[in-house]
This record gives C-alpha cells, structure tokens and sequence, in this order.
C-alpha cells in the first residue's frame, strides 16, 4: 500500500490534477489555482509542485493528491488511490484481506440503501404515514422523494428472504450490523418516519427516525437514529449553492422550509447535535 502511494505521488503532478478542475495560473514560480472548495474569483490555493501539495489562503483547505481528489470527489482514500493508479497507468499491489473489507464495506452501503428504498416504498403506500405528514403540510410526493423520506411500520422483515435461506442470512446480518434491526429483531425505527443523511459521494452514512406512533409508553425517544457516528448532511446540496444557511433542529422542520420554497435548509441531529 505505501509503494503504492509513493509511487502515485511520483507519477502525478498536483498541477495537471488541479488544472483538471478548475484555473490554474503560473506566476514566476508558483501555481495558484481558484480554489475549488470555497467561492472566488482571483486564485488563493497555492501549489507546491516539488511536493505535490496544495493550500488555500482563502479556506485553509490544504493536503496533497489523495485528499485533493476525496475532497472534490466524494471518495474515500482506498478509492482515490484507484482513481489516481488509473490516471497514471499504475497497477496497484493486491491486499486480499483490504479487498476483502472494501467488499464487506459495500455490502453494508447497499444494505443500508436498500433499506432507505423500502421505507420511502412504504411510506408512498401508507395512510397512516402520509395522513401524518400531510397535518405537517409535508405529503408532496416530490418532496418525500427528493429526500427519501420513509415510514418503518414492523413490515421489513416480512420482505427479506427467509431467515434459512443463506442470503436472508446475510442481509439480516448486514442490517443488523448497521443497527437498523435489533438484536430482538424489530427494527429500531419502527413506528417512525425515516430519512436518511447522505455523505458527499451521495451514500446513505446515518439514518434519522421520527416516531409518530400515538400513545408511546412514556420515556420513550420520539428522535431515533441508528447507532455509530452521527455522520452524513442533510440536503448537503444546500451546503454546496448556497453562502447562507438555515438551519433546523430536526429534518422535519427542515422540510417544513423547502415546502415553503426555501431550499437553503439542512438540519443538526436534534438541539445538541451540531457535528463537525
Ligand atoms: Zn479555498
């Protein structure tokens, strides 16, 4: 892995690679590009080339190849490094057990996606999901699509392959990994509306469940999400076109302000939860 990396660093020069997205200006010896991580005109982000690093004078954005391409991509570093080896025609060193866990990896990104899809199915054919949604003002269809709002009602389990059948095994296994079925086999959210937190490369990383069952034994949590790290951003496109943010405590609320035509809206994970 780090021959690898030395050899990419080698093979890759942080010019070409930031030329490849945005302006970038030769004066005497330096390169300064527009940064692309921040808004500007006139170039801030110089480029060591003898090093292959860059830094932002405007957002202190700094690093080299690899995190130049996670940061303006969306991927992770064992995919940029994939990126960057085809770029420059290196045939990356095989790492069967690194395999092995990227492939366990993406089983859970397509579990956790897969279970996104079949709440947001769920919810489209619920009364009783959309008869609460529509008291809040929020049972556009459009808007409930756009970010895959969903109802988990008890029903998930009836629509997985059977449990002695290997891949009902499997996919139990991956769900419950994830946390979005207990150990008891409920699923942690049920009862609730659901929607996801994407992280930059548009994969489901956090799941958010609001309960809406009537009469809940006190104590119970109305705001639910699945254990691990509070990570992910709620309509992270917002982050991205807009310079000025509203931000709410819950993604119901949030949805309450893009039905009302303001899509510069994303949300914390409820009052203390601001992450970085
Ligand atoms: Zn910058």
């Amino acid at each position: 892995m780090d021959d690898d990396r030395d050899r990419i660093r080698k093979a890759v020069s942080i010019v070409d690679l930031v030329s490849a997205v945005t302006t970038v200006k030769k004066t005497g010896r330096n390169h300064m590009a527009v940064c692309p991580f921040h808004q500007e005109k006139t170039p801030s982000m110089s480029l060591d080339v003898a090093r292959g690093l860059y830094y932002c004078h405007g957002c202190h954005q700094k690093c080299d190849i690899f995190t130049f391409v996670q940061e303006n991509e969306g991927l992770t570093f064992p995919e940029a490094m994939e990126r960057l080896a085809a770029m420059a025609g290196i045939t990356l060193t095989r790492d069967p057990a690194a395999e092995k866990r990227q492939g366990q990896k993406r089983a859970l990104i397509e579990a956790t996606a897969a279970a996104v899809d079949f709440y947001h199915q769920t919810l489209i054919g619920s009364d009783e999901g959309l008869s609460y949604l529509a008291r809040r003002g929020l049972e556009e269809p459009a808007l409930l699509a756009r970010f895959r709002i969903g109802l988990a009602n008890r029903t998930l389990g009836y629509h997985l392959p059977q449990r002695s059948r290997a891949d009902g095994r499997a996919i139990r296994g991956r769900l419950a990994k994830l946390g979005v079925i207990k150990e008891t086999g409920h699923e942690l959210l049920r009862g609730s509306l659901t929607a996801p937190y994407f992280d930059a490369a548009g994969r489901v990383v956090q799941m958010y469940g609001r309960k809406i069952t009537p009469n809940l034994r006190a104590g119970t949590p109305k705001h639910l999400y699945l254990p691990g790290p509070r990570r992910g951003v709620f309509n992270l496109d917002a982050l991205r076109e807009s310079r000025e943010l509203i931000l709410c405590e819950a993604i119901l609320d949030a949805l309450t302000f893009v039905s009302a035509g303001y899509d510069n809206v994303t949300s914390a994970f409820g009052v203390n939860g601001f992450t970085e």
